[in-house]
């Protein structure tokens, strides 16, 4: 069987058995077809029938979660684990609390998790959750109550040299802080068993920068390679959650101009330059909504029910930081007009596969998420080996760390597509380098 042979079958298998799981369909479909290249040179992979392996997750976990609200009612919501893979190491990746989780959502997370955690070098397998609960509108004790029942049942399935799960959209600090709490409640101190942990409960520094900062690092090395920085560049984000907040930060630190920011009800423009200190207090502190921003700056322009895409100003760098498929070919159309010449995704899978063959056709660099926002992951290993080792890092350091590992997953994504496709095609290289080390761990590992 020929290599685009074996793929095709792979994919309609996941298409049969997962029919009506469109995100989780859609990664696969996005997937396969870029190793093409790479399994004619690997036939092994397919002697052994690798790639039905890897889409099958080793384990996927359901269960439902009851707490009580502020009024006494009762209440209950639906949560996943999908532990995906765990040849590198013990299963890694968030949790993520939004209404629109479902099994399509937590498998598509789960499987780009794998490659994701593998292109960081560090020993992390792929894994990834959430509830469909909504944190949004919620008391502080309402979140405290469901944080506590979910892990009443989680803490059953994970532990520091298993499953170490961290967060994700909706799920920050003050999330991770109680998950921690009731998990060392049941089971005793066990710093390892979550990342992203509040810097007094053993988290590590620089980790709630790490997701955004990462981007950007690895935006700058893309940049530098085409001889070019970040200075007077012209930047475009959407979202104003954890990662989008800090890939602002840390692209107006490198001397560019970040004219937007967003929520789901709609987005901010600001010509002047976003302020930053006002979105951490208004997101961070208030928990309230982006367009709050008005009250201190009038001139800014807000837009209510819009895609921060359809903004027809001139720019030169999108970042999406928010969700899944946030852009698609319109969008992609209105980017590409409106002058990008670097799409770095913040947000796993943010543009769909017609956007993507768009980038490709206009010569826009794509660099994919599962390259571009690994700075999180990685971080969150790094806060495990401290944790192993008793110790806390200094931001600086750590923030070096995660310096050298988004430069190093850039030019492995480059110089593995210089080999199996074109240079700018980052996403073919993220794929397979990504899927080269698990894969060659699995067959080490025989038939488990
Ligand atoms: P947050 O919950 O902190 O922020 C999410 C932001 O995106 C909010 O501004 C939210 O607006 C907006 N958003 C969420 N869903 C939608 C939607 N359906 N339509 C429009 N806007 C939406 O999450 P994070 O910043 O942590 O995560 C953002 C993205 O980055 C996700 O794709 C996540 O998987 C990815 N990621 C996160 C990592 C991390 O370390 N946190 C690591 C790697 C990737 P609103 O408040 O209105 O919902």
């Amino acid at each position: 069987m020929t290599a685009k042979q074996y793929i095709e079958t792979v994919l309609n298998e996941v298409k049969e058995k997962h029919a009506g799981k469109t995100e989780f369909i859609q990664a696969i479909e996005e997937f396969l077809p870029t190793l093409e290249a790479y399994l004619e040179d690997h036939t092994e992979i397919i002697e052994h029938n690798l790639l039905s392996l890897i889409v099958e997750p080793e384990r996927l976990i359901q269960f439902r979660v009851p707490w009580q609200d502020d009024e006494g009612h009762w209440q209950v919501n639906r949560a996943y684990r999908v532990q995906y893979n765990s040849a590198i190491g013990p299963y890694k990746g968030g949790l993520r609390f939004h209404p629109s989780t479902n099994e399509s959502i937590v498998r598509f997370l789960g499987f780009e998790q794998i490659f994701k955690n593998s292109l960081t070098g560090l020993p992390i397998g792929g894994g990834k959750g959430g509830s469909d609960f909504d944190p949004k509108g919620k008391s502080d004790a309402e979140v405290m109550r469901f944080c506590q029942s979910f892990m009443t049942e989680f803490q059953k399935h994970i532990g520091p040299d298993i499953d170490v799960p961290a967060g994700d959209i909706g799920v920050g600090g003050r999330e991770i802080g109680y998950l921690f709490g009731q998990y060392k409640r049941i089971n005793g101190f066990a710093a390892g068993v979550l990342t992203g942990k509040p810097v007094s409960s053993w988290g590590s520094l620089a980790r709630t920068e790490a997701t955004g900062y990462g981007l950007v690092y690895f935006v700058e090395n893309a940049l530098e390679d085409r001889n070019e920085t970040f200075e007077d560049k012209t930047v475009v984000v959407s979202g104003s959650g954890n990662v989008s907040i800090y890939a602002i930060e840390k692209a107006q630190e490198l001397g560019a101009k970040v004219v937007t920011c967003s929520d789901s009800s709609g987005y901010i423009y600001d010509a002047e330059g976003i302020d930053l200190a006002l979105v951490k207090e208004i997101k961070e502190i208030r928990r309230g909504r982006i367009k709050e921003y008005l009250e201190q700056h009038p001139n800014a322009v807000y837009v209510e029910g819009e895609s921060v895409w359809s903004l027809k100003e001139a720019y030169d760098i999108a970042l999406p930081c928010a969700t899944q498929n946030e852009i698609d070919a319109e969008l992609a159309q209105q980017v590409i007009a409106s002058g990008a010449k670097i799409v770095a995704e913040g947000a796993n899978m943010p543009s769909d596969k017609a956007a993507i063959d768009l980038y490709k056709e206009h010569g826009v660099l794509h660099c994919p998420g599962k390259a571009a926002n690994a700075g999180g992951v990685a971080v969150s290993a790094l806060e495990m080996a401290q944790n192993s080792a008793r110790l806390a890092w200094s931001f600086e350091r750590v923030d070096n760390e995660l310096k050298d590992i988004m430069k190093n997953i850039y030019y492995t994504c480059s110089k593995t597509a210089e080999t199996y496709a074109e240079k700018d095609d980052l996403m073919s290289g993220a794929n397979i380098a990504g899927f080269d080390r698990v894969v060659q761990t699995m067959l080490s590992q025989g038939l488990v």
